[in-house]
């Protein structure tokens, strides 16, 4: 059985003192949330901090609630909590798809919203998901908050703008009218992570998409985003064979490679398929017609 390397371990009591903590070691300090993907990766060394920074305590960053126009979802929110969100379910229907094929019941009740978006593993769902919908990233420093766009927050595989003396705190999603989504993936066995997936999120104006966010997992799409798709959907009539040649343009621009999920072709037809299939959804669900 592998075991990660010695590690020091703080609990961290407020967000402040995460924060110190995280400055004191800089690179070498290692925010610990669900810990379902750090420790796997220390005992493997393919992570070996000298510092575990535990944010469990931090209740305070555990919370789904809406601001006005905005719904804000804390970083240490577990997956069971998105999952079984109403309030979420209702404005975003897409968070409850991909809950609801993410891992387990054990992973889900452990594992965090920020420890996703921060592991940024390229075949992760929750990435994905919020590429759609168009979220922006709340990160905190001692020198306070700064905001960025789910598309700039991954800046590649297993990386992500968060620097070593900041954390992700919050993640803001704007509710527009007119709005419906989805969440579509295919996988190997039930659990597991994606050979393919697509979310979409669209807002109807009319019959005519007035803005549209797909996002793509395992599938080598740049930022987890069908950026090319988005922009040819944005003013045109939501029928069906715009959708399908938006699900053309996404398998087009993205860059899968062939692992031991699926030969790389194979990966590209799931993109394209189930980019339309997740418009589909998502275009039904913006005018009243599916759940
Ligand atoms: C068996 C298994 C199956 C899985 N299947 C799937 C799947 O099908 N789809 C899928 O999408 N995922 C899957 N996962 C991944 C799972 O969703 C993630 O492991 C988990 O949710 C990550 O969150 P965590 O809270 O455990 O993060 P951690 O493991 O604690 O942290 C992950 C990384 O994020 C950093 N981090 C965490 N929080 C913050 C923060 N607030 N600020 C800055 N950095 C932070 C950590 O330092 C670390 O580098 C699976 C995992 C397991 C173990």
């Amino acid at each position: 059985m592998q075991v990660p390397a010695h590690v020091d371990y703080e609990k961290a009591t407020s967000v402040d003192h995460a924060l110190a903590l995280l400055d004191r070691y800089g690179a070498e300090a290692k925010v610990l949330a669900g810990g379902h993907s750090l420790i796997p990766m220390m005992k493997l060394r393919l992570a070996q901090p000298e510092l575990l920074v535990d944010i469990n305590g931090l209740t305070d960053l555990r919370y789904i609630t809406r601001a006005g126009k905005v719904l804000r979802i804390g970083t240490l929110t577990r997956h069971a909590q998105l999952l079984e969100s109403d309030l979420a379910g209702e404005h975003f229907a897409i968070m409850h798809d991909a809950e609801r094929v993410i891992a387990d019941p054990i992973v889900r009740n452990w594992g965090t919203v920020g420890g996703s978006l921060c592991q940024a593993d390229p075949s992760e769902d929750l990435s994905a998901a919020f590429a759609a919908m168009k979220g922006t990233m709340v990160i905190h420093s001692r020198e306070g908050d700064r905001e960025v766009s789910a598309r700039a927050f991954h800046t590649g595989p297993y990386e992500t703008v968060v620097g070593p003396a900041e954390m992700l705190t919050e993640i803001r999603l704007p509710v527009r009218p007119g709005g419906g989504s989805g969440y579509k993936k295919v996988a190997r066995r039930a659990g597991d992570w994606p050979v393919g997936a697509a979310g979409a999120a669209v807002w109807l104006s009319g019959g005519v998409i007035a803005d549209a966010g797909i996002g793509l997992t395992a599938v080598g799409a740049t930022h987890f985003a069908a950026a090319e798709a988005e922009e040819f959907l944005r003013g045109r009539p939501a029928d069906e064979q715009t959708l399908a040649q938006a699900g053309e343009i996404a398998a087009e621009h993205c860059r899968p490679v062939t692992d031991q999920r699926g030969p790389a072709d194979y990966k590209r037809h799931l993109a394209r398929e189930l980019t339309t299939r997740v418009l589909r959804l998502a275009v039904s669900r913006a005018r009243g017609e599916a759940a």
